[in-house]
C-alpha cells in the first residue's frame, strides 16, 4: 500500500561549526517521503516555486515517488536556514522565506484521495486540514509538528489532533502541549487530546511510543559523528509510514519494528548535510543497522 505525504518542500541553507551548505534539498516532506520509499510507494503533496532545481525534481523521481501532487508555482520555492552549535543539538533558525508558501493551497489528485496511510509532515496545522479533508477513508492518519505551531496556531492544532490515529512530536513540544515535564504523563495527556497512538521523539535518545498495547522504547543508533541532523525527525517519520504501509495485517502487529525502521534511517540521515547521504543507501545498509538494533537492545 502507498503512503501520502504533505509537507514542506524547501531549499535549506545549513552552517554546522565545521561547514556551510546553501540551498540543499530539504523540507518535511522531502525528508519524510525518500524514507519512506525505501519500503513503497509515496505519493507527494507540496509546493516548490520556478528556482527548484531540476536536479532536486529528478532526486525524487529517482525514488520513485511519485509527484502528481506537487505544484510547481511561479515565485520563489520555500527557503529556510539554521545552524547549529557545536553540540548539534541546539539550532537556531536564521531565515524562513515562506516565498510560494505563503498561497499554498493543495489540491489532491483524483488518484491521491484513496491512499490508505497518510502522513501529515510539519506544515501549518490548517494546510493538514485541508490535505485530510480531501481524503477518503483513510486508514491510519499520522501528523508530526513543529513548536511554531504550538506557538500560533495552536487552536487549528488541537482540533487536528482530534482528527489523527497517531500524533508524533518531540519531547520539548511534548512538554509546552501539555505542561508535563514527566514523559509518561504527558503521553497520557496527549492521548486525551485524542490520538490512540502518540510517539514523543528524544532526538539521540531514541523515541517513546504509548499505544492501546502499552509503551514502546524504541532506540536510537548509537552514532559516533553526526554531520547534520536537520531532517531526523521527519525521516523517523516517514521511514516509520513507509514501513508500516508496506506490512500486512493490524497496525500494532508492525508498529514498534516500523519505529526502529524510522529510527535507523534517520540515523542515515545524520550522516550528511540535508538528504545527502540518505539519498545514498540501500534498503540492505538500513536491514543491518535495525539488525545491529536488536542486538544492542536483546536481554
Ligand atoms: P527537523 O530537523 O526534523 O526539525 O526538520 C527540518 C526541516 O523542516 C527542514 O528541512 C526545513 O526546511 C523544514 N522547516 C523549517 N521550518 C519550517 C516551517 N515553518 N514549516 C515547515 N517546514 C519547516
Amino acid at each position: 500500500m502507498s503512503v501520502l505525504i504533505v509537507g514542506s518542500t524547501a531549499l535549506d541553507s545549513i552552517k554546522t561549526p565545521q561547514a556551510e551548505n546553501p540551498r540543499l534539498l530539504g523540507g518535511s516532506a522531502s525528508h519524510a517521503s525518500v524514507a519512506a520509499s525505501f519500503f513503497g510507494p509515496v505519493k507527494l503533496v507540496g509546493v516548490v516555486g520556478a528556482d527548484f532545481p531540476r536536479r532536486y525534481l529528478q532526486l525524487y523521481e529517482r525514488h520513485g515517488i511519485d509527484l502528481q501532487g506537487l505544484q510547481v508555482l511561479p515565485g520563489k520555492t520555500f527557503h529556510w536556514s539554521g545552524e547549529y552549535e557545536a553540540n548539534m543539538n541546539n539550532r537556531r533558525t536564521l531565515l524562513t522565506e515562506l516565498g510560494v508558501f505563503e498561497t499554498f493551497n493543495p489540491t489532491l489528485p483524483e488518484a491521491y484521495r484513496d491512499t490508505p496511510f497518510v502522513l501529515l509532515a510539519n506544515i501549518a496545522p490548517a494546510l493538514q486540514h485541508h490535505v485530510l479533508d480531501q481524503m477518503r477513508r483513510p486508514r491510519f492518519v499520522v501528523a508530526d509538528t513543529m513548536d511554531l505551531w504550538l506557538n500560533v496556531a495552536l487552536p487549528d492544532l488541537l482540533k487536528l489532533v482530534k482528527r489523527l490515529d497517531g500524533f508524533v512530536l518531540n519531547d520539548s513540544e511534548a512538554q509546552q502541549l501539555t505542561g508535563e515535564g514527566n514523559v509518561f504523563v504527558a503521553l497520557k495527556k496527549i492521548h486525551r487530546l485524542g490520538p490512540t497512538h502518540v510517539v514523543i521523539k528524544q532526538g539521540s535518545h531514541g523515541s517513546i511510543l504509548s499505544s492501546p498495547q502499552g509503551l514502546f522504547i524504541c532506540p536510537a543508533y548509537p552514532l559516533r559523528k553526526v554531520i547534520d541532523p536537520t531532517g531526523a525527525g521527519d525521516s523517523f517519520v516517514g521511514g516509520m509510514m513507509g514501513y508500516l504501509a508496506a506490512a500486512k495485517g493490524p497496525i500494532d502487529n508492525h508498529i514498534r519494528r516500523a519505529m526502529t525502521y524510522g529510527s535507523v534511517v534517520a540515523s542515515f540521515c545524520c550522516e550528511g548535510f540535508g538528504l545527502k547521504r540518505t539519498t545514498k543507501i540501500t534498503r540492505a545498509q538500513i536491514d543491518g543497522r535495525v539488525k545491529e538494533l536488536e542486538q544492542l537492545t536483546r536481554f
